[in-house]
C-alpha cells in the first residue's frame, strides 16, 4: 500500500472508521495529545496536526495519551470489566514459566508470587493500585485490591502488564533459529511460552545492575530490599508490604553517605546516584530508551554513564527496551547454563560463546533469558 500523504490522514481522521487506528497517529501541538485517527473528541485544525507512525514517537516527542481514545492502547487486545481487566494473550505464552523466574529468590522485595498469581504495586499519575494478575486460559485476568482505578489508569495497567511479559513480540523467529540451534532446541521446547519478563522502571534496570556487579544474586537481593525499604513508597494490604522503586528525583537528592549505611559500596553508591542525577537532568529520559530500535545507539549512550559496562548497558538494554539483540556475553548464568547444558568440564571461554552464538543474531537477549531459566530447574 502506498503511504499515505499528510493531506490524506487529514481527510481520513473520522470517528466512523476504525481502518486507519494503528496506521497513523494524530498529535495537537495546541493541546499536547495525540489520539487514533477515530478518535471522537473535536476535529483539531489542519495546522495545529503533527503525524506520527507509532504511539511511542508521538510521546518521544513530549505529546500525552488522549484520555478518551487511548491510543497506547492500540494493539493490546483488552476487556475492561471495571472490577478486573483481562487481556487476551497470544498463544506461544505461558504465565506460568515467567512465575518460575519471577518467584526465584524469596528476598524480592517488588513484587510477590502467591500460588500461581503475581502481586505487584504500581502508580499512575500519583494513584496507587495493587494488582493480581493470573491466568486463564488464553487470557491474563488482572484484579485490582486496593480500589478499582479510573478507566484511564485501568487502561494503562492494561499496556502495563502487555508490556512486562512482552506480549507484543512474535516469537516465531527467534522459535525458527532454535529449531536449528542444538542448545536452544532443548530449551525452547522444554520452556516454550517464556518470554523476558521486562523491568518497566529504567531506573530500577539501571540501579538493580549495578547492585548486582560482582556480588552474589542473594547479597543483591538484600541491598535492594533495603535501598527499596529506604526510599520507596509503600502500601500495606492484608498486613503485607508492597513496595515502589524509589524514583530518580528522590534518589538524585541522597549522598553517597546515605546509600553507605545500607552496605552498598562507595562506587555503586556513586553510579546510581549519578544515574538518577542523568534521568532527572533529562540526559537519560524513558521515551528515548524505549522508543530506540538501534542497538549500537542505545548501547554506546549507556556506557558512555559512570559505571555502565557492557555487561550493565546489555543488561539494561535486554530488560527495558524492546531489542532483542542485547547479549550481556559476560554474566555468570550464561556461562554457568551453557557449562550444564552442554555438560563441559569448565565454563565456555567469550570466544567459544561467541561461537555459538553466531546462530542466534537478533535474538541474543531471549536466548539468555532461556538460559537463565534453565538455571532454575
Ligand atoms: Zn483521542
Amino acid at each position: 500500500m502506498k503511504p499515505l500523504t499528510d493531506e490524506e490522514k487529514y481527510e481520513n481522521l473520522s470517528p466512523n472508521s476504525q481502518e486507519f487506528n494503528g496506521v497513523f497517529f494524530t498529535a495537537v501541538k495546541s493541546t499536547g495529545i495525540y489520539c487514533l485517527p477515530s478518535c471522537t473528541a473535536r476535529r483539531p485544525k489542519r495546522e495545529n496536526v503533527e503525524f506520527y507512525d507509532c504511539a511511542l514517537e508521538a510521546e518521544k516527542n513530549g505529546y500525552r495519551a488522549c484520555k478518551r481514545c487511548l491510543p497506547n492502547l492500540c494493539g493490546v487486545p483488552w476487556v475492561d470489566h471495571k472490577e478486573s481487566i483481562e487481556l487476551v494473550v497470544p498463544k506461544s505464552f505461558r504465565f506460568k514459566e515467567c512465575l518460575v523466574y519471577l518467584d526465584r529468590s524469596t528476598n524480592e522485595c517488588l513484587h510477590r508470587v502467591k500460588g500461581d498469581a503475581f502481586l505487584k504495586l504500581l502508580k499512575f499519575e500519583d494513584v496507587l493500585v495493587l494488582i493480581k494478575i493470573e491466568s486463564a486460559g488464553q487470557k491474563l485476568h488482572v484484579t485490582f485490591l486496593n480500589e478499582v482505578p479510573t478507566k484511564w489508569v485501568r487502561a494503562q495497567v492494561a499496556k502495563y502488564v502487555w508490556d512486562l511479559f512482552d506480549l507484543g513480540t512474535n516469537l516465531s523467529k527467534f522459535y525458527e533459529v532454535a529449531k536449528r540451534d542444538p542448545i536452544l532446541h532443548g530449551l525452547v521446547e522444554r520452556y516454550k511460552g517464556l518470554r523476558i519478563v521486562k523491568i518497566m522502571d529504567v531506573f530500577e534496570g539501571f540501579c538493580w545492575a549495578i547492585l548486582g556487579q560482582q556480588i552474589n544474586l542473594p547479597f543483591a537481593y538484600t541491598l535492594k530490599r533495603r535501598f527499596v525499604e529506604a526510599y520507596g513508597e509503600k502500601m500495606v494490604y492484608e498486613d503485607e508490604r508492597y513496595y515502589l522503586f524509589p524514583s530518580p528525583e528522590i534518589i538524585s537528592t541522597i549522598e553517597v553517605e546515605d546509600l553507605k549505611k545500607l552496605q552498598i559500596s562507595t562506587r555503586k553508591a556513586e553510579y546510581i546516584i549519578g544515574v538518577a542525577k542523568a534521568f532527572q537532568e533529562g540526559t537519560l529520559k524513558k521515551t528515548d530508551i524505549t522508543f530506540e530500535k538501534d542497538y549500537e545507539a542505545l548501547k554506546s549512550q549507556f556506557v558512555a554513564l559512570r559505571g555502565i559496562g557492557n555487561w550493565t548497558a546489555d543488561y539494561v538494554i535486554m530488560k527495558c527496551s524492546s531489542i532483542n539483540q542485547a547479549f550481556p556475553i559476560a554474566d555468570v548464568g550464561i556461562h554457568n547454563a551453557l557449562k550444564g547444558i552442554l555438560s563441559l568440564e569448565k565454563k565456555p571461554t567469550v570466544t567459544e560463546i561467541e561461537k555459538l552464538a553466531e546462530n542466534w543474531r537478533g535474538w541474543e537477549a531471549y536466548v539468555t533469558f532461556y538460559l537463565w531459566r534453565w538455571l532454575y530447574d
